[in-house]
C-alpha cells in the first residue's frame, strides 16, 4: 500500500470536514476520492500531502507518518499547483525549470511538457495560455519531480469537454508509466473512465468504496431507461408501471430504473401514445447504470445540484 489512512478527522468549528474517513491506496492504481462541492474531498488529500493537520487519525504515504516527516514525503509526492496563475510573465519551460529546482530530483522540463503535450507551449507565457493548457501546466506541476504518487485535485474542473477528455488521455498516460495516481473529482463519468478504484464521498463520510464496476453491480440489478419528456408527467405514473424500482426526474428529463426493461419499454410508450404524447419523447434509450445512478441511489440528490 502507497497509502494508508485510518480514521481520519478534520473538524473545522461546527463543520466535520472530514468525518472518520478510513482508505488504502495500492501501487501504481488511479484511486479516484468523488462526491459533491463541500463532501470533504480537498481537506483528505491536503491532509495526506502534509498541507493540512487532521485532529485525529493516522496518514502513511510510502510507509511515512505524514505528521512525522511531511518533508520528505514531499520530495517523493507529485502536487498540483495553481501556482502558474500566480507567475503569468514566465513561460511553461521557465515554471517548470523554477518549480523542478525545489526537488532533489527532477525531470527535464521538455520531457514534463511532452507528456502533457504542451511541447508547442514552451515559449508561451502562462498569461497566453487557453484554460485548457493552464490545467495541463497545473498537472505538470504534479509530475516535475517524477513523483511516485500524483494527487490532482479536480483537474478538469471548468474545462469544455475536449480539453477534459485531453487531460484524461494524459491521465491514462502517466498512469501507463505505472504512477500511483490519486485524483478528486465531481465528475461521475471522469471517475467511471479513469479510476482502478473509488471511494464515493459524502459529508465528509466515505459511502461506498470499490473499483466502479463492482459498486455499479453490487447496487444495481436494473438498466436505467432514460428520456425527456415536456410537460413532465407525475413520477407516480411511471412507479406504477411494470418492471419499474426506482424513478428520478429532474426537469424533463425522467429516468427509470426498471429490472424488465422489454415490460418497463412497451409499457412506457404504450403510455405515451394513450396520452398523445408520442412526438413529445424525445431521446429515449436504455442505458447501464452509472456512478451517478449509484450517488443518486445512496444519498438520494444528483451530485452536481
Ligand atoms: P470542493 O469540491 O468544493 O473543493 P471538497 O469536497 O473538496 O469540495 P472541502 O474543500 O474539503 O470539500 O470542504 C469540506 C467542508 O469543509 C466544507 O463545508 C467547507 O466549507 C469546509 N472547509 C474547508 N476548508 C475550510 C477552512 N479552511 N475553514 C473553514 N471551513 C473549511
Amino acid at each position: 500500500m502507497v497509502i494508508e489512512v485510518e480514521q481520519l478527522v478534520k473538524t473545522y468549528g461546527p463543520v466535520r470536514a472530514v468525518d472518520g474517513i478510513s482508505f488504502e491506496v495500492k501501487k501504481g492504481e488511479v484511486f479516484g476520492m468523488l462526491g459533491p462541492n463541500g463532501a470533504g474531498k480537498t481537506t483528505t488529500v491536503e491532509i495526506i500531502e502534509g498541507l493540512r493537520q487532521a485532529d485525529s487519525g493516522r496518514v502513511t504515504v510510502l510507509g511515512m507518518d505524514v505528521a512525522k516527516v511531511p518533508a520528505r514525503i514531499k520530495q517523493k509526492i507529485g502536487i498540483q499547483l495553481q501556482a502558474p496563475s500566480l507567475l503569468p510573465l514566465l513561460t511553461t519551460e521557465e515554471i517548470l525549470n523554477l518549480f523542478g529546482g525545489l526537488y532533489e530530483h527532477s525531470l527535464p522540463p521538455g520531457e514534463v511538457l511532452e507528456l502533457l503535450s504542451l511541447t508547442e507551449s514552451r515559449k508561451v507565457m502562462v498569461k497566453n495560455l487557453s484554460g485548457g493548457q493552464q490545467q495541463r501546466l497545473s498537472v505538470a506541476m504534479a509530475m516535475v519531480n517524477d513523483p511516485e504518487i500524483a494527487f490532482l485535485d479536480e483537474p478538469t474542473t471548468g474545462l469544455d469537454p475536449q480539453a477534459r477528455r485531453g487531460l484524461w488521455t494524459v491521465i491514462e498516460e502517466m498512469s501507463a508509466r505505472k504512477k500511483t495516481i490519486f485524483l478528486t473529482t465531481h465528475y461521475m463519468e471522469e471517475a467511471e473512465r479513469l479510476c482502478d478504484r473509488v471511494a464515493i464521498i459524502d459529508h465528509g463520510k466515505i459511502i461506498a468504496l470499490g473499483t466502479p464496476q463492482e459498486l455499479i453491480r453490487n447496487h444495481f440489478e436494473e438498466k436505467a431507461i432514460q428520456f425527456f419528456l415536456e410537460p413532465p408527467q407525475p413520477q407516480d405514473v411511471w412507479r406504477a408501471l411494470p418492471g419499474v424500482t426506482n424513478v428520478a426526474q429532474d426537469e424533463s428529463e425522467t429516468v427509470i430504473y426498471s429490472d424488465s426493461i422489454p415490460a418497463t419499454m412497451s409499457a412506457i410508450l404504450k403510455y405515451a401514445e394513450q396520452h398523445d404524447l408520442t412526438r413529445e419523447l424525445k431521446d429515449l434509450h436504455v442505458r447501464e447504470a452509472s456512478l451517478e445512478d449509484l450517488f443518486l441511489k445512496l444519498t438520494g440528490r444528483k451530485i452536481r445540484e
